[in-house]
């Protein structure tokens, strides 16, 4: 689960992390009150949303006067904002964080995420901040400092140092340096977060550090244990038919092509995937119903992948074992009378119950092709697609 910059800015000060000082709005209004309460003379105007690239995209904006920031609040909301990790959609802005500028001498990077071959957690950091990390890793990975930690022995002195002077930091940040880093791996820990990214962390002219950007996602199978995040998720940031699913405890994730599938078992639906690319063709979504699906988790998944416009052709790919193949058909033909199914669908059951499911699909009246195996049913249904 992902969260807006302003909100991980929040979670952040409770961890003793610096931050600017700012608020979010949700109108120019708003935004001039905010920078009204900070005082000072500029600000900077930020779009709230879940995507890198904001400012080369135009989504951060330096205001020198209270009346520029309610105009470029009033530009920024409710803006298209496209950046390179958007896709060329982009994204409605309907929040902006307000703060005050800083006079910035220095722009670093830090990050925290889970590095699986050594199952550790690692912290990166570079001089080399305010750009795009992957670009510095690829170009000039020597300007990246990492330090894995132990989890049985936590994060040691000595390593923040090595981070600290790795980068070359004025040995005089050496203290804030430490106590920044330390704190931000103790929220990473707390929260069982994936991925904690501070970047640009400035020194600002005066000396001090702070986070002017954050980047913070959790782990999605630990955030039972972490109840109070839930309500931090932005349903206007998820893909409307992924919500959906996940209402129905359906593991969905929208894809770019135009073949629907609806599979049991993420390792069939893997590769029925692959199948389907086989044969020419691109799948719309990765859709396991489960090994324990009901009629109606099938019937919500089917409706699901019906009402996906991209979707030329579905692929029904089920291996009946506690899953029965009659289940599933009861499940496609409940959806079928909810929703006017207009494309057709290549049907591939085997195990239990699979000619009580063909059967039923054959009696039911809807236009569909019974395959003999996977690669037979992906070619047809890639030939329809
Ligand atoms: P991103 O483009 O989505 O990563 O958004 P960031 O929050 O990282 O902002 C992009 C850039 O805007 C930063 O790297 C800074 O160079 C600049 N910027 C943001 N806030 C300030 C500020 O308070 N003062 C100054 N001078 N520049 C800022
Ligand atoms: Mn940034």
């Amino acid at each position: 689960m992902k969260i807006h910059e302003y909100q991980a800015k929040q979670l952040l000060e409770k961890f003793q992390v610096p931050i600017p000082q700012g608020g979010v709005a949700a109108t120019a209004h708003e935004a001039f009150k905010i920078a009204e309460s900070l005082g000072g003379e500029s600000f900077v105007v930020k779009a709230q949303i879940h995507a890198g690239g904001r400012g080369k995209g135009g989504g951060v904006k330096v205001a020198s006067s209270l009346s520029e920031v309610t105009s470029l609040a009033d530009a920024i909301l409710g803006m298209t904002l496209i950046t390179h990790q958007t896709g060329p959609e982009g994204r409605l802005v309907k929040k902006v964080l307000v703060e005050q500028a800083l006079d910035i001498e220095q722009e670093l990077y830090l990050g925290v995420v889970v590095d699986r071959a050594q199952a550790r957690p690692v912290i990166m950091m570079s001089s080399a901040g305010g750009m795009e990390i992957e670009e510095v890793a690829a170009r000039t990975p020597e300007l990246i400092i990492k330090e894995a930690v132990d989890p049985a022995v936590g994060l040691q002195p000595y390593q923040t140092r090595n981070l600290a002077f790795g980068v070359g930091l004025n040995p005089h940040l050496l203290r804030p340096a430490s106590s920044f880093i330390t704190n931000l791996y103790n929220m990473f820990l707390a929260y069982d977060c994936s991925l904690v990214e501070i970047n640009p962390l400035v020194v600002t002219t005066d000396g001090q550090m702070l986070a002017l950007d954050a980047k913070v996602t959790f782990d999605d199978n630990a955030l039972y244990r972490h109840k109070e995040l839930i309500p931090l998720e932005d349903p206007d940031e998820m893909d409307p038919l992924e919500l959906e699913a996940k209402k129905h405890n359906l593991n969905y994730i929208r894809l770019d092509g135009t073949v629907g599938a609806m599979v049991n078992g993420a390792g069939l639906a893997m590769a029925t995937m692959d199948l389907i690319k086989l044969a020419g063709a691109e799948p719309a979504n990765f859709l396991d119903v489960g090994g324990g699906a009901s009629a109606d988790m099938i019937a919500n998944g089917f409706r699901i992948i019906l009402s996906d416009p991209r979707v030329k052709a579905i692929l029904i790919n089920i291996f009946g074992g506690i899953l029965r193949c009659d289940v599933l058909a009861e499940g496609v033909m409940e959806a079928a009378k909810q929703v006017n199914v207009s494309v057709p669908i290549i049907i591939r059951l085997e195990g239990t119950n699979r000619d009580l499911g063909r059967d039923l699909l054959g009696a039911s009246g809807l236009n569909f092709t019974v395959a003999g195996d996977m690669l037979d049913a992906a070619r047809k249904v890639a030939a329809l697609a």
